[in-house]
């Protein structure tokens, strides 16, 4: 098969293979630490190449390339690196691309690891970080400093379902001289693609979607050669290397991305709808609700509205505890993605008070409840719901 771009959904399929590979239909698993390389002139060359997939396996491994190279053609990019969650991804990016003194630009609303991140670990190396209000395009550009080097965004954000208007803020960010990287997790490349809309880095906590199946955890960042190349350096030293195993079963899940996400977009409309309009409910958060108040850019930005919303009960904590713990078919999890649905309660996580200011700025309210929409036969899924909050 040729370089020649085909459809995403035959991508999917078939882009690690293009040219390489060969003969396997389905890839082996390379589950080894290290390559034996006679010459030692390729040796020093491969220790040289950002993740050669034949050298040792913290640098690269053939499970990893292939993997990369499908992401890479599905997000659009020149280069793909994996690592081993969401997290190694999302930090060997950011201490990659800032050194102390730099100043970073991100949304309040945010994932919790991220924010930590940011505000813990980087603050010790004196990298400044400002939190906006991810629909307030103006407040990104109010926020940039001289040394501001990174923009760091995610959309859909979590638990809100806020949507960020990528162009508008990755054009802010690029007149005065700012990298842009976008959280994609929740959207996927079949709902969204970053880079066309100005990114400058996609992130992925693979573990979700792009997995799909709640068995493995992994992390990818997507752009071009020479910044994917800049993480990797940073990526390779950090050590959260993805093993071939997970690399392999996450390029098995990549497989069937297309047709899970088509059903999770359809399947989460009908339950926001559903949730919408049952009078236990005050408000649901979902992109694809014309109420939504991102909900015009997502349809600029966006293919599909994806699988995860929340929603608030009418009532308090305990009340929407109840509602989750009469609900039989959906487990009460953290993580989402999976093709099963997954309920969780964002204020039971919240370490200090619920219902501070705080708590609720990040969207942390006592009696929201946020739901990963699997691939249930839909009316199953409506029925666990209308008894639940009966
Ligand atoms: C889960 C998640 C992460 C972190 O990913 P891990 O694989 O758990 O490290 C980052 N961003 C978003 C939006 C997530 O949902």
């Amino acid at each position: 098969m040729d370089d020649r771009d085909f459809d995403f959904e035959t991508e999917l399929l078939h882009a690690d293979r293009m040219g390489t590979l060969g003969a396997d239909v389905t890839p082996p698993i390379y589950q080894t630490s290290t390559f034996a390389i006679a010459d030692p002139d390729a040796m020093a060359r491969a220790a040289a190449t950002p993740g050669y997939p034949t050298f040792y396996t913290r640098h690269g491994n053939p499970n990893h390339a292939q993997v990369e190279r499908v992401l890479a053609r599905v997000e659009g990019g020149e280069a793909a690196m994996v690592s081993a969650s969401g997290m190694g991804a999302i930090a060997a990016a950011a201490l990659a691309l800032t050194r102390s003194g730099d100043h970073i630009v991100a949304q309040t609303v945010i994932y919790a690891g991220t924010r930590a991140l940011l505000t813990t670990l980087l603050a010790r190396f004196d990298v400044e970080v400002s939190f906006v209000d991810q629909h307030d395009t103006q407040a990104f550009a109010a926020a940039m400093r001289p040394q501001t080097t990174l923009v760091m965004l995610e959309t859909p954000s979590n638990p809100l379902l806020g949507i960020t208007d990528l162009a508008a803020v990755a054009r802010i960010a690029h007149e005065r001289g700012a990298l842009v990287t976008v959280d994609s997790t929740i959207a996927t490349p079949v709902n969204q693609r970053p880079l066309e809309h100005g990114a400058d880095l996609v992130l992925h906590s693979a573990t979700k979607y792009l997995g799909g199946h709640s068995d493995l955890l992994a992390g990818a960042v997507v752009g071009s050669r020479a910044l994917v190349e800049r993480v990797w350096d940073a990526h390779h030293l950090l050590g959260a290397t993805l093993g071939p195993f997970d690399a392999w079963l996450l390029l098995r899940g990549l497989r069937t991305l297309a047709l899970r996400v088509e059903r999770h977009n359809a399947n989460a409309q009908r339950v926001a709808e559903f949730l919408a309009s049952h009078p236990r409910v005050r408000r649901v958060y979902y992109p694809g609700l014309p109420d939504h108040p991102g909900h015009a850019v997502a349809v600029a930005q966006m293919r599909g509205f994806g699988g995860l919303l929340s929603f608030e009960i009418d009532g308090g904590f305990d009340d929407a505890h109840r509602v989750m713990r009469e609900l039989r078919l959906v487990h009460s999890a953290v993580s989402l993605g999976g093709v099963e649905s997954l309920i969780a309660q964002p204020a039971a996580m919240w370490p200090g008070d619920r219902s501070s200011p705080q708590a609720r700025a990040m969207g942390v309210i006592p009696s929201l409840l946020r739901l990963s929409v699997g691939l249930e036969r839909i009316e199953d899924l409506l029925d666990d719901f209308e008894r639940a909050l009966r």
